[in-house]
């Protein structure tokens, strides 16, 4: 036996190991099942090249826990090591390995935190152990080495017994982390990291029932027998070829990794890049509700099948953060903070790539089913709408495909619905007015009126369609989205050059004046139209400018205007001079009979807007009683 010491800067990296990587003891055992990977794919490659005169067979790693020795064992099949390479892999590379980490994680630290604590390696198993011991050998024809080391830079080596050859660590798992022998946190760990690797992953055994046997009674219990239990799929469905898999095998792999979701994916898609980074993947578009927050961290980050993390903030640009599914690329450097790496032009690209194959895909599907890609819009314009406001080169993209749905249920690109609309739709700026509707129901009146004028009504109801309509009045010339409520519509909707008043001009201020006396709240602006004597005598109509406001302070992002606070309420009451209750309101002498009716049709106009709740809805609704009865 031979000892000797590590030659290390610091007289003990071990506590310094401990300290830095606190709150991420786990991921020893992910960096030491990834050790027996390479080991083993590196003894599948020279077996391939014919370099080693052995079988490579059905290796696998196995991983065993020993509760009463206090230690963890994690045993791989792979390549093995002689003692010159114990001694140059563990006590040099690996040593120096684990110190350029700290350094580097000390300065990452102070950033914003590194991705995955990758690279720190075999050294990792320092967080959980006081003490370790690696017995392998090599394929070579050399005795087994067997090593070991409590913590300090001084070690031990001496030959070992191991005659099967493969590499067994052995961790002696310290006081302080005995969490990690016991089962359930084990699986935890195995199913979180490694449950895609190449090499399959024993741990334990688990029961089998086999088929009964011919003959056998119906109270015949079925046999049974113990088998390794395997915790991982070596071939995730990613690593293979598009061309290899169909519609199902996407939904089975869907399945796989979101055992608990029990919505299908509404589509999928299959990323598969080597120049000039190497990326695969598949994205899946799940069904999207309204509510944007709580549907983020869901996209899974592998490097080589390791799990990595699932916060791809600074990989995958924001907007596809609310898609599913893996991206596995070993081009994402992971030492490093996300503020760098979103500076980062490989990770760069990465990003650019992954936006052109979403589009692509939504534009395919567009184009070869469009009543398909109709059905899901609902689901997915979420994603696609705020693509459009936050990556110029999606919007560019997204712009012939994205949709805009009519309140009955037609579905427009933009292209068409700037052929669909009427050649008179203009504001009083000569501009296009495209109107819409965000609410079917509390709006009806209003979409009524303008359907009635023969116009399209679009439905836009999602959160931030507000922003984007903003960016398509900035980025389209001569156009302009106003909702079926807006006041500069008064002339588009409501407004009949064909109605004479049936008020002279006189009647009119008088009428002014007799709603002013009543109605004292300062919202209102009274506006006098003559209309049709079957339009609503009263409408309240809102500035669509001050409405947007409004809604783009309540979703924030995208716009630039938070922080502002404080809207007042800003609305038009339109009076329709020739409908027979306004001139009966003229006509009354009595000043209560008169404030009775003004302010009934007010309350009426309101609720029909909406505007009307609590204590004033209750009050509304007793007045109406006491008038019916
Ligand atoms: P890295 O894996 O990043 O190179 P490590 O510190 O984890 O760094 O390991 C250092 C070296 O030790 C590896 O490069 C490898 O040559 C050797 N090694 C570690 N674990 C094993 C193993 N299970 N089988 C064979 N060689 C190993």
């Amino acid at each position: 036996m031979a000892t000797g010491k590590i030659n290390v800067s610091v007289d003990n990296i071990f506590p310094l190991i401990k300290k830095f990587l606190y709150s991420d003891h786990e991921i020893f055992l992910r960096e030491l099942i990834s050790n027996a990977t390479d080991a083993t794919l590196k003894l599948k490659h020279i077996t391939s090249i014919g370099e080693a005169k052995i079988e490579y067979g059905d290796p696998m790693i196995e991983v065993k826990a020993d509760k009463e020795g206090k230690k963890l064992h994690i045993i791989d099949q792979g390549i093995g090591m002689t003692e010159d390479e114990v001694k140059k892999y563990i006590n040099e590379v690996a040593f120096s390995g684990a110190e350029e980490f700290l350094d580097k994680y000390k300065d990452a630290e102070k950033d914003a935190g590194i991705i995955g604590h990758f690279g720190l390696g075999f050294y990792s198993s320092f967080m959980v152990a006081e003490k370790v011991e690696i017995i392998s050998k090599s394929y070579k024809d050399e005795p087994a080495v067997h090593w070991s080391c409590d913590g300090t830079p001084k070690f031990s080596i001496k030959k070992g017994k191991k005659t099967d050859r493969g590499t067994e660590i052995i961790l002696h798992i310290a006081d302080d982390e005995q969490e990690f022998l016991e089962d359930h946190r084990i699986s935890e760990l195995l199913g979180k990291y490694n449950k895609f690797m190449p090499i399959p992953i024993k741990f334990g055994t688990k029961t089998e029932t086999l088929p009964k046997p011919e003959g056998a009674k119906e109270e015949d219990p079925a046999p049974t027998q113990e088998v390794d239990n395997i915790i991982n799929n070596p071939n995730p469905a990613w690593t293979k070829q598009p061309t290899d898999l169909k519609d199902e095998d996407y939904k089975n792999f869907y399945r796989e990794l979101y055992p608990m979701q029990f919505e299908e994916p509404l589509f999928n898609i299959h990323l598969n890049v080597d120049y000039p980074f190497n990326l695969t993947g598949i994205l899946y578009f799940p069904k999207l509700s309204n509510d944007l927050n709580i549907q983020k961290d869901r996209i899974q980050l592998f490097q080589n099948q390791v799990f990595v993390t699932d916060n791809v903030e600074g990989i995958v640009p924001e907007f596809l953060t609310m898609l599913r599914g893996v991206i596995d690329s070993p081009d994402i450097p992971l030492n490093v903070s996300r503020s760098y790496l979103q500076a980062d032009g490989a990770v760069k690209k990465i990003a650019s790539y992954i936006t052109r194959k979403v589009a692509d895909k939504l534009n395919s599907i567009f184009k070869n089913s469009r009543e398909e890609f109709e059905a899901k819009w609902n689901d997915i314009k979420i994603v696609i709408e705020y693509g459009m406001l936050s990556e110029e080169k999606f919007f560019e993209k997204a712009d012939k495909f994205a949709l805009y749905p009519t309140v009955d249920g037609k579905f427009y690109t933009f292209e068409e619905l700037q052929e669909n609309l009427k050649e008179n739709q203009t504001d009083k700026d000569d501009k296009l007015v495209v109107l819409y509707a965000s609410d079917k129901e509390s709006q009806h009146s209003y979409i009524e009126a303008a359907k009635a004028k023969g116009y399209e009504v679009l439905l836009m109801d999602s959160p931030i369609i507000a922003h984007l309509m903003q960016k398509l009045e900035t980025s389209k010339e001569n156009l302009s989205f106003a909702r079926v409520d807006a006041d500069h519509l008064d002339n588009l909707i409501k407004k009949d050059d064909t109605q004479i008043s049936k008020l002279s001009d006189e009647e009119k201020e008088q009428l002014k004046t007799n709603l002013e006396e009543v109605i004292t709240d300062k919202s209102y602006t009274i506006q006098m139209e003559a209309m049709d004597s079957n339009a609503s005598p009263f409408m309240i109509t809102e500035p669509e400018f001050m409405r947007r406001m409004k809604e783009m302070q309540q979703t924030g992002g995208g716009g630039g205007m938070f922080g502002m606070g404080g809207m007042p309420e800003m609305y038009n009451l339109v009076v329709n001079t020739n409908h027979q209750l306004v001139g009966e309101i003229l006509s009354t002498k009595t000043a209560k009979k008169r404030e009775r009716l003004i302010n009934q049709s007010l309350d009426l106009a309101r609720l029909s807007k909406g505007l009307l709740k609590g204590e004033e809805l209750t009050n509304f609704i007793k007045r109406s009683y006491e008038m019916v009865k």
